[in-house]
């Protein structure tokens, strides 16, 4: 089973997906972790988000690997590295290239080939990387509701965090993933819309469930 759940920056989707792919023994991929894996391997390099030649060989030389819940890129651990504010601001003009989405393609592709089913998520899962997917979700929120939980969950690592800050990094992101040329976030057809601003965790995680469990 493949149930793919699309939607904007801090709508929920990493936190529910784990748990529904928990409650259905499912495994769980984290695709914008991919991607701010090579936005931040690229920009420690110096290489700008431009396409052509010089993207085209740095991307050939990076590999990048998901184990365990952690992220790497050519054998180093960057898990922590790409969550950042820093890594907020530089992944949606590096996901934009094609060069680099296309360099992502498959190794999303290969991880629904293990276990019982997966549930992936990401701006563009029902749309390009899983068309056919048994289940599409598309989880937004109101981009004040997003900023206002990556707020809080930043207060409660202990990091500083302004909430103003957060809004703008938010808004520029969703515009950024939905007017780019390839793969832009939309709503994939046939996908169940869920708004989550007024519902709580748990609530989305039961519906996303009873929507997979009636598809079987
Ligand atoms: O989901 P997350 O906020 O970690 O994603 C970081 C960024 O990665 C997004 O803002 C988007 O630019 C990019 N992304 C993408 N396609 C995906 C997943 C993430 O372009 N499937």
């Amino acid at each position: 089973m493949i149930i793919a759940i699309d939607g904007p920056a801090g709508a929920g989707k990493s936190t529910v997906s784990k748990k529904v792919a928990s409650k259905l023994g499912l495994n769980f991929l984290d695709t914008g972790a991919l991607y701010r894996a090579l936005a931040y391997a690229l920009d420690v390099k110096g290489i700008p988000p431009v396409p052509g030649d010089e993207m085209g060989e740095e991307l050939s030389k990076l590999e990048v690997e998901l184990s365990g819940g952690m992220v790497y890129v050519n054998g180093a651990d960057v898990s922590k590295q790409i969550r950042t504010p820093h890594a907020d601001r530089i992944v949606s003009p590096y996901s934009a290239l094609p060069q680099l989405r296309s360099h992502l393609l498959e190794l999303q592709r290969r991880q629904a080939l293990f276990g019982k089913g997966i549930v992936a998520e990401g701006r563009d899962i029902g749309s390009i990387v899983f068309p056919r997917a048994d289940v599409k979700i598309f989880l937004t929120a109101s981009a004040e509701e997003r900023a206002m939980r990556r707020y809080r969950e930043r207060l409660a690592k202990g990091e500083a965090a302004i909430y103003d800050e957060i809004l703008l990094s938010v808004r520029e992101r969703d515009r950024i993933d939905s007017t780019r040329d390839v793969a832009p976030l939309l709503k994939p057809e046939g996908s169940h819309l869920i708004d989550s601003s007024s519902m709580s965790e748990e609530q989305v995680v039961d519906e996303i469930v009873r929507i997979a469990t009636m598809s079987k």
